[in-house]
């Protein structure tokens, strides 16, 4: 994490996973809590749980800067994101692969962050879903079309040859993991790396 701080990265974002929503587990609230004693960097948390609306408060005092919960998890999505805001976060919504991009529409105005899934959520070093890019494309168009201060991020296989395809499409954050903490030479030199393309 003290290797990121020293690079262009402007956040970090933390992947939360529940083993039900995906397959897998990882990190909770402690370990984001841990995470935002010692780091400079604002923390993104990335929640792939089915109920996120119950651990929202958890995250908050944590620490988090942002929370990103999954259309998919969220029945009552437009409560949830101002469930978010009022701690005071920055609210951002994600989409997985097969879910359409009209889906984020009517909720656009009110997000700070809209992350599309470049892969299915769950695992890391997994390709890059090249159909995305004309989601990424659309809501580009809806966010600039209506003057809004959304993020566009794309999270997923995103590497040196994966990112410039991304930002070409409309994507003004990208989200990496094996491109940068896998790289042959350092955490640095895969910033670099994104960073060059
Ligand atoms: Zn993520």
């Amino acid at each position: 994490m003290k290797a990121v701080e020293q690079t262009s990265a402007d956040r970090l974002h933390v992947d939360v996973m529940d083993g039900r929503f995906v397959p897998t587990l990882s990190m909770g609230p402690l370990i984001v809590e841990a995470l935002a004693r010692c780091s400079a960097l604002p923390l993104e948390v990335h929640l792939m749980i089915v109920e996120p609306e119950r651990q929202l408060e958890s995250f908050a005092q944590a620490g988090a800067a942002c929370l990103i919960v999954h259309q998919e998890t969220c029945p009552h999505l437009h409560r949830t994101v101002q469930q978010i805001k009022d701690f005071g976060l920055k609210a951002g919504v994600a989409l997985n692969p097969a879910t359409p991009a009209r889906w984020l529409q009517e909720i656009l105005p009110d997000l700070d962050l809209a992350l599309v899934m470049t892969v299915n959520p769950g695992f890391g070093g997994q390709r890059f879903i090249e159909s995305s890019l004309g989601k990424i494309r659309k809501l580009r168009e809806w966010i600039n079309g209506q003057g809004l201060a959304c993020e566009l991020e794309v999270d997923g296989g995103i590497n040196a040859e994966t990112g410039p395809l991304a930002v070409e499409a409309g994507a003004d954050v990208l989200v990496a993991g094996s491109a940068v903490f896998g790289h042959p030479d350092g955490i640095a030199a895969g910033v670099k790396a994104l960073e060059a393309t």
